[in-house]
């Protein structure tokens, strides 16, 4: 049996925090998991109903922007790991109020690291903070290459500009401090239980409801889609056997122009919901650009497929239809 840890996991009320917190509380029974959520709109905790049984699971509601908060919690569950999920998570959101994510993301993340450096102190022996963040703090790339662990930071939206910072901060808190760290960028995440403001449960609830399907340009725009238990996997990966002071980029293999997975979701709810084929392409709606829109993301992943043994096991095409069954509660 694995040795005994206190972990706290942050925004484990969110998509891929909910996820995470279900595979280690029933994977790891040795694991003291305590989950920080400050319960925004975008978490739910409905997601975690299964985990009260759990003897080794604890939910506290509390606000990672409160530093004195974090340092009562910190000192009374002695926590050898801290892994950070929470965040506001919605480019769209940051565009329209930046205010949240400067808050949350870069000062919250900056009270996480500055409670772990005081309390862990100079016995880092076993500690780990494991920050988790996006491909989108690399900009935007043209057709042709992949994002790595070596490539520069250029984040163009608000969203993206805070979890810059964030990994700049905890970078920094292991130059300068020594705090053990680990850091991994991913792409976009897609899988059951994430909130409808994002793409693909947005353009389920819309086809099943028969409203407008709206799509940003011409829907050139291409994004990798990483299944969540995928990604859930590889944070159990670098959690167990990263290397501290390391990056690892995670990547779903998926690129996708936003219009041809628009078409696929059609076809495959439609198909699911007994229409007939391409009964919904009349709801597609193209609106003006987001300003600042990253053309294409795309993920080198060779470092934690080589060193950790790591790769993407869900074919897109089934992903996608757990998520549609999901969401249509089959
Ligand atoms: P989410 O929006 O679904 O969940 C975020 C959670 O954080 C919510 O439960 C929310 O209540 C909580 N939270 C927000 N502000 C808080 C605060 N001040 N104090 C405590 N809790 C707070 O996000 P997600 O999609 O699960 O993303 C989790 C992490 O992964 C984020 O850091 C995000 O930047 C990163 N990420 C997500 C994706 C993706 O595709 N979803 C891709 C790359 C990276």
């Amino acid at each position: 049996m694995s040795k005994s840890k206190s972990i706290l996991i942050t925004g484990g009320a969110g998509f891929i925090g909910s996820h995470l917190v279900k595979k280690l509380i029933k994977d790891y029974p040795n694991y003291r998991i305590v989950n920080l959520d400050s319960l925004t709109y975008a978490s739910n905790l409905k997601n975690l109903e299964n985990c009260k049984s759990f003897p080794n699971y604890k939910f506290i509601k509390g606000d990672i922007r409160k530093l004195e908060f974090l340092q009562e919690l910190f000192k009374s569950n002695n926590f050898d790991i801290v892994i950070h999920l929470a965040a506001e998570s919605h480019v769209d959101n940051s565009i329209n109020n930046p205010f949240q994510f400067i808050s949350t993301n870069i000062q919250g993340t900056h009270n996480l690291l500055e409670t772990a450096r005081d309390l862990w102190g100079k016995n880092k022996k076993d500690k780990l903070f494991y920050h988790i963040s996006t491909d989108e703090v690399f900009g935007s790339l043209a057709k042709g290459g992949k994002f790595s662990e070596k490539s520069n930071y250029d984040p163009r939206s608000p969203y993206s500009a805070s979890k810059a910072s964030s990994d700049h901060l905890v970078r920094a808190y292991y130059h300068t401090y020594g705090l053990p760290i680990v850091i991994s960028n991913c792409s976009n995440n897609y899988g059951p239980a994430q909130h409808f403001e994002k793409l693909i449960p947005l353009m389920i609830k819309n086809i099943v409801d028969k409203k407008s399907l709206p799509v940003y340009g011409e829907g050139k725009n291409i994004r990798d889609w990483l299944y969540v238990e995928d990604h859930v996997e590889a944070i159990d990966l670098i959690l167990h056997k990263g290397k501290i002071g390391e990056t690892y980029l995670i990547g779903g293999d998926n690129e996708k122009r936003n219009i041809d997975l628009v078409f696929k979701l059609i076809k495959m709810t439609d198909s699911v919901l007994g229409r007939s084929e391409g009964f919904s392409k009349k709801l597609i709606h193209f609106i003006p650009d987001r300003p600042g829109h990253d053309y294409r993301y795309a993920i080198d992943d060779s470092k934690i497929k080589e060193e950790l043994g790591w790769k993407p096991k869900m074919p897109f095409e089934l992903g996608l239809d757990k998520t549609i069954r999901y969401y249509l509660g089959l």
